[in-house]
């Protein structure tokens, strides 16, 4: 029988297509195991900067050396990177053999077992940017068997200048509401217990269809799907996120109080220079609403620092706009060019140290923030379902709250997958511990 290995890097919709492509691989009747036994290794990959691509080329690099010796592993190549520079690096390294872009998975699990057969490499890249021949598999062999990610469109309209993703991911293309409606039904009915819908941009789900059938339309019937526990989304775009999503959260009670809105920059002409379409009073004036409608939320964000061109004082209106609105979490990045995208081409691009002076105080800030907002919940109480161990400690088990804070608890395999109540003894910035009531 033959042996695949699947890596994934990269984002939540990587891990998808990876859970997807495991499940088909194993209905072709392959078997799984490790990357150091496999046939084939697929390797699902990222491109959002320079590090995620050279991190996968070494990857590559070792695979090829035991292929020129052994004949194996050969190496399928899929996502993003694949779509960028697939082809150069097939060039490069004999090992690859199949090469897709995100849009051509439905293509994938047939070519990995013609190649065994002793075809030779094939490529199915995304040049027009609206094709998608998908793989029409609910991934029901995922490595938790209680969550599961949804993707609900395909690419983004969008083209912030600094993304790379409507280069490699294409145009935006919502999924039929009945084929998510269908796979949140496997789902649940297959034992999931809590469901993340996906998109580049979620809340832009819909806009491609002409019945006005929208990201809230769509949230509030997944969310009425029987035995779903938890219903989660990401991630928004501020442009894009409306009151009706918010008034479908307040509705329905299993929508998770948790929501990611990537401000990028808190300067105002940055911002413009990034093509994000909003200011940051307009962000802070969205904050607030949701606040308001939403008492219990966890907002988290995204945060670019050197930005071309980007000043001190510029850089300071990011620093200042996180003090301002404390957010549970900021998922922070050093500006990162991408070829082919505006930003990259832009003068005015800043010195390393600079970004990385930068990139360290807004993390010193975050982690005080992070550390402070946790700390108000010792002593609450909250229901959170368990869904796998603890990273660290014997016999402690990790689950979520509503809004979406890790708790630490005593706890065996056989709770995974239950709601029970835990009372907070404890808070760092990444964490918080608990006990069972
Ligand atoms: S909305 Fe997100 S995915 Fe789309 S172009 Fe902007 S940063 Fe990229």
């Amino acid at each position: 029988m033959h042996k695949f290995s699947i890596r994934v890097f990269g984002c939540q919709m990587n891990s998808y297509d990876g859970d997807r492509l495991r499940t088909a691989m194993l209905r072709y009747g392959w078997a799984e195991t490790d990357d150091t036994e496999a046939d084939v290794v697929i390797l699902v990959t990222c491109s959002i900067r320079a590090k995620a691509e050279q991190k996968v080329t070494s990857e590559i690099g070792r695979y090829d050396l035991s292929y020129r010796h052994k004949k194996k592993p050969y190496v399928v190549l899929v996502g993003c990177m694949a779509q960028r520079i697939g082809r150069e690096i097939s060039r490069k390294f004999q090992c690859v053999r199949v090469v897709s872009g995100p849009r051509h998975l439905g293509l994938v699990p047939q070519a990995v077992t013609e190649i065994s057969q002793g075809m030779s490499q094939r490529y199915f890249m995304d040049d027009d940017p609206r094709a998608l021949i998908d793989l029409n598999v609910v991934p029901s062999a995922r490595l938790n068997p209680f969550k599961a990610y949804l993707t609900i469109s395909y690419g983004c309209d969008r083209f912030c200048s600094y993304c790379i993703v409507p280069y490699v991911r294409g145009r935006l293309q919502s999924r039929a509401a009945e084929e998510i409606l269908a796979e949140a039904k496997a789902l649940t009915d297959g034992g999931v217990k809590e469901i993340t819908l996906l998109g580049q941009n979620v809340d832009a789900y819909g806009k491609d269809f002409s019945n006005g059938y929208s990201f809230a339309s769509l949230l509030k019937d997944v969310s009425r799907q029987e035995n779903l526990l938890r219903l989660r989304f990401a991630t928004s775009h501020p442009k894009d996120f409306d009151d009706n999503i918010l008034e479908v959260m307040q509705e329905n009670k299993n929508i998770c109080r948790a929501i990611n809105l990537p401000i990028q920059s808190g300067n105002d002409r940055v911002l413009r220079e990034m093509n994000r379409g909003y200011t940051a009073e307009q962000y802070l004036a969205l904050v607030t609403k949701i606040k308001e409608a939403l008492p219990d939320v966890s907002l988290t964000t995204d945060l670019i620092v050197g930005f071309p061109g980007e000043t001190d004082e510029e850089f300071r209106d990011s620093y200042n706009l996180l003090k301002e609105v404390r957010f549970d979490i900021v998922h922070t990045a050093a500006y990162s060019p991408r070829e082919g995208t505006r930003a990259a081409m832009m003068d005015n691009q800043i010195d390393n140290r600079i970004k990385a002076m930068r990139l360290n105080e807004i993390n010193a800030l975050q982690s005080q923030i992070a550390r402070e907002a946790n700390e108000r919940y010792v002593g609450c109480e909250f229901d959170i379902l368990a869904d796998g161990a603890a990273p660290r400690g014997e016999g402690k088990i990790q689950g979520r709250t509503m809004s979406d804070k890790v708790v630490i608890v005593d706890g065996t395999e056989n709770d995974f997958g239950n709601v029970f109540r835990v009372r907070i003894t404890r808070a760092s910035h990444w964490s918080l511990e608990g006990e069972r009531i």
